[in-house]
C-alpha cells in the first residue's frame, strides 16, 4: 500500500486524508498545531492515523507523496526536509484533480473568487446541470469526490493551493483581477504573486480556454509575455473586444451574438466589480453552451455572498453594508466606487503591507466619517485623517458600529470595508462579518 502524507488538518487536508483513504492510500496526517475537534473526530472515524501539535519526521519522510496545505509556505523545515528526500509534494487540488473526469471550472484571482465561482455556480444549476461548487469556499474539493462525482465541478482556487500543481489541468480558467495581495508569501515580489495566479492555466492545452478581465493590466501584461496555448475569452467593461464578453451602451455582449444578453442594469448585484464578475461567470455558462435564457435568470437572482457588500439593515433611513470579505485595498476601492450615498466608513485591522495612496480620491469622494477599528491603527489616522472631518477609533465592532451610528445621518450609509485582515482582533472575516451584523442589529 502506498503511503501518503498530508501536511495540515485543515478542511482540505481532511478532505484529501477521506478521498485517499478510499482510494486505496495508507494516509497520515501530520499538523503542528492543534488539530480541531471536529476534524480529530473525522479522521478517527475513517482509521486515519494523525498527529496533533508535531511533525514525527520518521512517519513523514516514509511517504511516497506528501499533500501540503496551502497555508504551510513552501520554505518551512518540514516541508524542506521532504523535498531534499526527493519526496513528491503535491496540493490537495493536484491529488483531487487525478480521480475526477468531471468537467473543472477553476476561478482565482485577487478578488472576486468566490462571488464569481457562486455565480457560476448558480448559473450551471439554473440551467440544471449535475454541477457542485468547491474548494477554497469552505469545502474542500477532494471532500466532494470522497462524496460523489458530479459532472461539472466549479472549484474556487488561491495561489497557495497553486504553488503545488504538477498536471491540474481545468478544461475553463478565470482569473478575475491580480492586485497585491499576501505579498508576505512571495518575498514582497508582486511578479512571484502573479506567477502563482498564472499556474493555473499552466497545463491547459488549446482545447481548453482561459477567462479574464482585459482590463487588468498585471494579467494582461502577463499573458503578452507569457506563451500559452489555451483559447483566450477576456471580458471587458470599457471597450468592445473582438473575441470575448463586453460593454457596449450599457448592455453586456457576447462577441459572437449580434444581439445583447442583457442590460447591465438588470443586474442584481450592485457596482462595477460585480459587472465585471458577471461577465466572468456568464462566460463560462456561455462557452458550456448554456442557454441564454437560464443565464439572464440567474444574472437577474443571484444576490451575492454573506459579507460581500451584503446589505445589513436599513435603520433611521441609513443603510448597513457588510463588506468584512475585503481585507485587501483593491476589494475595498471597490466597495467604496460602488456607494451611491455619504459613507460612513469602518476600515482597519492586520495591516498586511497596504498601500492606501489608491483610495485617497475615492475616500474624499465619498467618505463623510471614519471608524477605525485595529489595533494598530495609527497607519489609517495617518493616510485619512486629514481627508475627513471626524475620524476616530475603536478596538471593539460595538463601540465600532455606535461611532459609526452617531455620526451618519438619513440617506448615508454605514460601510464595514476593512482593507485589512482581521486576525488582531476577530477570528476570521466570518466572525468579523457575524459580530458587526450582530451589533447592527442592537442598536
Ligand atoms: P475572494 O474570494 O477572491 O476573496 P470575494 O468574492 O469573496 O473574493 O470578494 C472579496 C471582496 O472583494 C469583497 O469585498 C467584494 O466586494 C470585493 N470584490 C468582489 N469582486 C471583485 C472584483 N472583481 N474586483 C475587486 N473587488 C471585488
Amino acid at each position: 500500500m502506498k503511503r501518503l502524507v498530508i501536511l495540515g488538518a485543515g478542511e482540505s487536508g481532511v478532505g484529501a486524508a477521506l478521498l485517499g483513504r478510499q482510494k486505496g492510500w495508507d494516509v497520515f496526517v501530520s499538523d503542528r498545531s492543534s488539530i480541531e475537534k471536529e476534524h480529530q473526530i473525522e479522521l478517527e472515524h475513517s482509521g486515519v492515523q494523525f498527529e496533533s501539535g508535531q511533525h514525527n519526521m520518521d512517519q513523514i519522510l516514509r511517504a511516497d507523496l506528501i499533500i501540503k496545505s496551502p497555508g504551510i509556505p513552501g520554505h518551512v523545515p518540514v516541508v524542506v526536509k521532504a523535498r531534499n528526500a526527493g519526496i513528491t509534494i503535491v496540493s490537495e487540488i493536484e491529488f483531487a484533480s487525478r480521480y475526477t473526469e468531471a468537467t473543472l471550472v477553476a476561478v482565482t484571482g485577487s478578488n472576486g473568487k468566490t462571488t464569481t465561482a457562486s455565480w457560476i455556480y448558480d448559473i450551471l444549476k439554473t440551467a440544471g446541470l449535475d454541477v457542485a461548487l468547491a474548494g477554497n469556499i469552505g469545502f474542500g474539493f477532494s471532500r466532494l469526490l470522497s462524496q460523489g462525482n458530479p459532472k461539472y465541478i466549479v472549484l474556487e482556487v488561491s495561489s497557495f493551493q497553486l504553488e503545488d500543481i504538477k498536471s491540474f489541468r481545468p478544461h475553463i480558467a478565470v482569473i478575475t483581477n491580480i492586485t497585491p495581495d499576501h505579498l508576505d508569501r512571495y518575498n514582497y515580489d508582486f511578479s512571484q504573486y502573479v506567477a502563482a495566479k498564472m499556474k493555473i492555466s499552466i497545463n491547459q492545452t488549446q482545447n481548453d480556454i482561459l477567462i479574464f478581465d482585459a482590463d487588468d493590466l498585471a494579467t494582461t501584461e502577463t499573458l503578452k509575455a507569457t506563451p500559452l496555448k489555451v483559447s483566450q475569452f477576456p471580458f471587458s467593461t470599457s471597450r468592445i473586444l473582438k473575441q470575448g464578453t463586453y460593454n457596449q451602451d450599457n448592455q453586456i455582449f457576447f462577441h459572437s451574438k449580434k444581439k445583447p444578453l442583457m442590460p447591465i442594469s438588470e443586474l442584481k448585484l450592485e457596482g462595477l466589480h460585480n459587472v465585471k464578475n458577471a461577465m466572468a461567470a456568464a462566460t463560462v455558462a456561455n462557452l458550456l453552451r448554456v442557454r441564454k435564457q437560464f443565464i439572464r435568470e440567474s444574472l437577474q437572482n443571484f444576490h451575492g455572498v454573506e459579507h460581500r457588500m451584503e446589505q445589513v439593515l436599513k435603520i433611521n433611513k441609513v443603510q448597513y453594508i457588510n463588506d468584512s470579505k475585503a481585507t485587501n485595498v483593491n476589494a475595498t476601492y471597490y466597495a467604496l466606487q460602488s456607494m451611491r450615498s455619504p459613507t460612513v466608513w469602518i476600515v482597519g485591522g492586520l495591516d498586511k503591507g497596504n498601500d492606501y495612496t489608491e483610495l485617497f480620491p475615492i475616500v474624499f469622494e465619498k467618505v463623510k466619517a471614519i471608524v477605525c477599528l485595529g489595533v494598530d491603527n495609527k497607519k489609517i489616522i495617518d493616510s485619512f485623517g486629514p481627508m475627513v472631518k471626524v475620524i476616530s477609533e475603536t478596538q471593539s465592532m460595538t463601540e465600532a458600529v455606535r461611532l459609526a451610528y452617531k455620526f451618519a445621518e438619513p440617506g448615508d450609509s454605514v460601510l464595514l470595508s476593512p482593507a485589512c485582515a482581521s486576525f488582531d482582533l476577530f477570528e476570521d472575516y466570518e466572525d468579523r462579518g457575524r459580530q458587526f451584523k450582530n451589533a447592527v442589529r442592537q442598536l
